[in-house]
């Protein structure tokens, strides 16, 4: 059986472009009903594949989409950006 690290290209975080610490995510979490299809697969590394967690791909994308939204509007209205800690 080909293990999933050996199905995808193992260079670089998706998200963060970390090479470090890289683990093979599914981006339709097989909680979702994801599979081990290559097309599923992505490299992601232990910190960003921690915080997508139960998510999707494009639950997550959604996410930065409305995050960077929220960013500009706040920005083009003269304010700080948020910071989350
Ligand atoms: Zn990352």
């Amino acid at each position: 059986m080909t293990k999933l690290r050996d199905k995808i290209k193992m260079t670089r975080c998706k998200y963060c472009k970390s090479k470090e610490n890289l683990t093979v995510d599914h981006k339709v979490p097989i909680i979702q009903g994801g599979t081990g299809k290559n097309s599923n697969l992505q490299c992601l590394c232990r910190r960003c594949n921690g915080i997508k967690s139960g998510l999707s791909h494009k639950q997550v994308i959604r996410y930065f989409n409305w995050f960077i939204e929220i960013q500009e509007s706040r920005l083009s209205a003269g304010k700080k950006p948020y910071t989350l800690r």
